[in-house]
């Protein structure tokens, strides 16, 4: 092992378009424009944290000055790859919007820009975080925008493009880099542990890939984390100590409780996951999530892409969801997020988690009484957020 460890994220970091994990249209259409040579003089690419912007940022900067592009991508060999690669580059200014955000900066910036590249075609700006520039340096740089030198490229990269000027971005190409879908993360991050020689369980890797929520950063974060563990096998248990989540298991035994109508077992159930060290809003968004993936496998079969877990703890989800049918799991999924509001604003944390449990489990009743308060005879099902289960 090296002696100072460097996080996954830089050392994993995609140093060609085709590496970059989950955003294949941006990669093609950045190809294709380094292969064709009609490169545009400012690009703005936007997206949530850690979904490949900067990495995509770099790569960019490689194949406009690398000398030996091939297909669209730089070689990664040469001096300038390299130089890049490290954040060196002597014709590749990077700099963080946050904390270089002044009018005087930009004009600084507009006067170098001015300047001849020392060795490569271009002198490529990267300025991430663009949306925290003050309203006066977006001014002087939109003038540069204006009549850029034809040397000069910018690249941008922001989370929050509602905060740029519509006269910057117009006079930029916009790349959407979209959240990355947990299948890819979870490809990458096994690929990763192979390469670190470190045994991962499938189950393991996927609640890794979940938590991500979208960001290859993220998710690369917490196996930093576990590795650090030292353990030889990740397994679900090991991600469990570190991260004190329970497996989708212990939430399956909750919701099996209810779907049996049975309110007490899914009460001692409850229980035991906050005395396990799960805070009252972790289950309820726990339980959420499982009620969505019984939703989609209801209404788009047990084999549907948009339900993030592997093939054997589908299981669960495939024997649950014949209990209800869809209409029913939308209204629990709307019961537990109009509790998780309340308990912002409220003190009664338990009581309210309680009652919910309960309501959960007896959403049947509970329909039957809301008909009897409406007048209804209760033998009509025509509302449709009745709590209803399939016999
Ligand atoms: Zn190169």
């Amino acid at each position: 092992m090296a002696e100072t460890y460097t996080v996954l994220a830089r050392r994993y970091r995609s140093q060609t378009f085709d590496e970059l994990v989950g955003q294949e249209a941006v990669s093609q259409t950045l190809k294709n424009a380094i292969k064709m040579g009609r490169v545009a003089h400012a690009f703005m690419f936007t997206g949530t944290r850690g979904v490949g912007k900067t990495s995509a940022a770099r790569i960019l900067a490689k194949a406009l000055n690398c000398p030996n592009v091939k297909d669209g991508n730089p070689c990664g060999s040469c001096e300038t790859c390299k130089a890049i690669a490290r954040g060196e580059d002597m014709d590749v200014i990077e700099i963080d919007g946050a904390s270089n955000n002044s009018v005087d900066q930009v004009r600084e910036l507009r006067q170098s820009a001015g300047i001849r590249p020392a060795r490569s075609a271009y002198k490529i700006y990267i300025i991430d975080e663009v949306h925290m520039l003050s309203g006066g340096a977006f001014n002087a740089l939109l003038k540069t925008l204006e009549e850029p030198p034809s040397h000069v490229k910018f690249i941008f990269a922001t989370t929050e493009v509602h905060k740029v000027p519509a006269t910057i971005i117009s006079r930029c190409q916009r790349f959407d880099f979209k959240n990355i879908p947990t299948q890819q993360i979870a490809e990458h991050l096994r690929a990763i542990c192979k390469d670190e020689g470190v045994e991962a369980e499938e189950d393991a890797i996927f609640r890794i890939a979940r938590l991500g929520n979208g960001s290859m950063r993220d998710a690369l974060s917490i196996l930093d984390r576990v590795l650090s563990m030292g353990e030889k096998k990740i397994t679900d248990k090991v991600i469990e100590e570190l991260l004190g989540k329970p497996p989708t298991a212990s939430i399956a035994e909750l919701v099996s409780a209810m779907a049996e109508g049975d309110a007490a077992a899914a009460i001692i159930k409850a229980d035991k996951l906050l005395k396990d060290g799960m805070g009252v809003e972790q289950v309820l968004g726990e339980l959420i999530e499982f009620f969505r993936g019984l939703m989609l496998v209801a209404t788009c079969g047990e084999k549907t892409d948009l339900l993030d877990v592997p093939g054997e703890a589908r299981g669960a989800f495939t024997a649950l969801s014949g209990k209800y049918d869809p209409p029913t799991l939308v209204h629990l999924i709307t019961l537990c997020e109009l509790s998780l509001r309340s308990l912002k604003s409220s003190t009664m944390h338990r009581p309210l988690f309680d009652a919910l449990i309960v309501r959960l489990a007896l959403a049947e009743q509970f329909s039957s009484i809301r008909q009897l308060m409406a007048g209804g005879d209760g033998s009509s099902s025509n509302s449709p957020g009745a709590g209803q289960k399939k016999k």
